[in-house]
């Protein structure tokens, strides 16, 4: 099955996605970690493209389409392949990721996302979402403290605003895949929290 970590920048979706990770594997579930954009080669080299800082006044349409290649070639040839060797399979961000960022932060349309990003999805099934929420003031404080200086940086706190409130909307519309974590509590407190939801899912308690 195919567990998703989603939320804005500083809501410490790779630690918990390292995390789960140790915990489901000490419980005998094999596992595979992967990322987006990226976790392919080709997708690596796509993320190089969307994050350079040079890039700054990207065409948000090129944008868009770039997370949605990555993503086409991430399920293609890691996520299909590992879920049918029955693989459990964490993801550190996925299309939600679009329809929050390209769509409720740049502003474009969510039906031509959905569109573009079902190409990329088309022989994926069901899949569990847990959502990180975080207030963007203390996501930005964090992120702050381990700068990057991605182009992503630049964003203004409107910005990653609207994507939080997108994130939300597609929680409260996705209510049976998208489980929502209050990711400013301790780590310990999150990381119980999205196992707790991870379990449920993968035991069948939860439909994703
Ligand atoms: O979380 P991660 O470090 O992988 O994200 C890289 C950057 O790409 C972040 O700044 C994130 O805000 C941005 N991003 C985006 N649109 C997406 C996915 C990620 O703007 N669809």
């Amino acid at each position: 099955k195919l567990i998703t970590l989603e939320g804005p920048d500083g809501a410490g979706k790779s630690t918990q996605v390292s995390l789960l990770a140790s915990a489901l594997k000490a419980r005998g579930y094999p596992v595979l970690v992967t990322r987006e954009p990226g976790g392919t080669r080709l997708g690596e080299e796509i993320r190089g493209l969307l994050l350079n800082p040079l890039y700054g006044e990207m065409n948000h349409v090129t944008e868009a389409m770039l997370y949605a290649g990555a993503r086409a070639q991430l399920v293609g040839e890691v996520i299909l392949p590992a879920l049918a060797a029955g693989v459990t399979v964490l993801c550190d961000r996925f299309v939600d990721s679009s329809l929050a960022y390209q769509g409720y932060g740049r502003g474009l349309d969510l039906g031509m996302l959905r569109a573009i990003n079902g190409f990329a999805l088309k022989q994926l099934g069901s899949f569990l979402t847990i959502l990180l929420d975080l207030p963007p003031e203390e996501g930005l404080r964090r992120a702050a403290a381990g700068r990057r200086g991605d182009r992503l940086e630049q964003e203004d706190l409107d910005f990653h605003k609207r994507v939080r409130d997108g994130y939300l909307a597609l929680a409260a519309s996705n209510p049976e895949r998208i489980v929502v974590v209050a990711a400013a509590a301790p780590v310990s407190a999150v990381q119980q929290s999205v196992l707790k939801h991870a379990l449920a899912y993968l035991e069948g308690k939860r439909k994703g």
